[in-house]
């Protein structure tokens, strides 16, 4: 839902961007790829894929990421907001890796702010306490935190190398912002087997620490191993388990909305198709030497969507996929 404090991000060229992506979306589930693909409304943008924790189940934090590591180039991250400020209403400010371990996510924030684009991130809350700073210059309109556990205990089953305690700092920090140096908070719970018995006790954070809304977020797992982390409360997994093998309970159509009004770009500028692709195997091509327009008009990215649309359990990252 749109909040009165984002109404400085609609514009008309914006608005007829999203007719026209609709437009496209519509026609390919119809099996028509005749027209250009118009540009994105959203973009992830990595600003590091280095990250603090080690968490279960994160291909980054567990070192099993193939791509090399590193931090966003500034140049590259200007030109390309520079070329898509017209269309482009909301940048999320990660993929892999922990944002705030970039020394310059303030930058990056207020620049994308300064050409009137929606601006988020994620994190793991570890360093946020010490960052206030930079969230109170760059101005960020909504921060997801993620809290896994509300003691160390259940904490760092899954947040290894974390401390609970440094994320309830990070959310007394933020809850003692002016309103209006204060973004839209929202926290975000990883339910698993070993923490949702703490879901009651969600509610007593929200007030105190003036949240804005509490996420339950199902988790990804990527092997039948990781099934012993899924909660045994159906409602909160996304995978039905038999003999001990897990399958995605949603019955995956052939068409994908992610792929059309957005896309991942990783901190080297390598265009990825959505956030389920963590290597960024499917990349299409890269900003430093190609806009966006012929990157997504490129006889690969056409190839992919097509597939998507035709036959989308062809594509191993889409099997595992809830969109
Ligand atoms: S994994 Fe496939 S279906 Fe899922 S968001 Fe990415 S492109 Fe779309």
């Amino acid at each position: 839902m749109l909040r009165m404090r984002n109404i400085r991000y609609i514009s008309l060229p914006r608005i007829w961007n999203i007719f026209r992506l609709r437009k496209f979306y519509r026609k390919a589930k119809h099996g028509k790829f005749d027209t250009e693909v118009p540009p994105p409304s959203f973009a992830s943008y990595e600003p590091t894929n280095i990250c603090n924790l080690a968490c279960e189940m994160c291909p980054s934090g567990k070192g099993m990421l193939k791509r090399p590591r590193g931090i966003a180039d500034m140049e590259l991250y200007k030109k390309f907001i520079i070329e898509n400020r017209r269309t482009l209403t909301n940048i999320i400010l990660h993929f892999q890796g922990e944002p705030l371990m970039c020394k310059q996510l303030g930058d990056m924030i207020s620049y994308a702010r300064q050409n009137r684009i929606h601006t988020m991130f994620s994190t793991n809350g570890q360093l946020l306490a010490q960052n206030i700073d930079l969230i109170r210059n760059g101005r960020p309109d909504h921060i997801i935190v993620s809290l896994d556990g509300l003691t160390n205990e259940t904490y760092t089953q899954y947040r290894i190398g974390g401390k609970v305690q440094n994320v309830f700092d990070g959310l007394e920090k933020l809850s003692q912002l002016p309103a209006k140096e204060r973004p839209y908070i929202e926290l975000q719970f990883l339910v698993f087997s070993h923490n949702e018995h703490e879901i009651p006790d969600l509610q007593k954070l929200k007030k105190k620490y003036r949240i804005d809304k509490i996420t339950l977020k199902t988790a990804q797992i990527y092997d039948d191993s990781q099934v012993e982390f899924l909660p045994k409360d159906q409602k909160y997994s996304r995978y039905a388990i038999s003999d001990g093998k897990f399958k995605l309970k949603k019955t995956q159509e052939n068409h994908c909305k992610r792929l059309i009004f957005g896309t991942t770009i990783c901190f080297d500028g390598r265009v990825a198709p959505c956030c389920f692709d963590k290597d960024a195997d499917y990349e299409f091509g890269n900003i430093s030497s190609q806009n966006l327009t012929e990157i997504r008009n490129s006889e690969k990215f056409r190839n992919f969507v097509k597939q998507v649309f035709t036959q989308r359990n062809g594509i191993d990252i889409c099997n595992n996929c809830t969109e």
